[in-house]
């Protein structure tokens, strides 16, 4: 499943991106401007390659939004954001009334860990 707000957070910061396949959304990449979008990203909150972006003319590449953020100056309010959205730290919206509760930080969620076909199975029990 692509996470739809982080594409959005994403096209807010990089600009309008275009979709390409499973997942993956393609941008102008930030580094060396090239005039395509050569910036591949991937959405898939499913995918192993979830978060990984990889510019196919310069060769910038990251594991995690989070880096490629940092790594182009992006504002700060975009990182926090950004860092709701995928960081360690879930909130979870428990009722209409949005109270939000958080995980205590020395919780360490599985997706940490490789992605297993234990942790698979752990995740839908
Ligand atoms: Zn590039």
């Amino acid at each position: 499943m692509v996470n739809q707000l982080v594409v959005n957070l994403v096209n807010s910061v990089l600009g309008p991106g275009k979709p390409t396949a499973r997942g993956n959304q393609a941008h102008t990449c930030p580094f060396c401007h090239h005039h395509k979008q050569k910036l591949e990203i991937n959405f898939d909150e499913n995918a192993t390659y979830y978060q990984k972006w990889h510019c196919w003319v310069c060769d910038k590449k990251g594991s995690k939004l989070l880096s490629l953020f940092k790594a182009m100056d992006a504002p700060q309010d975009k990182i926090n954001e950004l860092r709701s959205l995928v960081g360690a730290t879930r909130q979870i919206i428990i009722d209409s009334n949005a109270s939000k509760v958080e995980l205590p930080k020395e919780f360490k969620p599985y997706y940490w860990k490789t992605r297993s076909k234990l942790f698979k199975e752990a995740r839908y029990f």
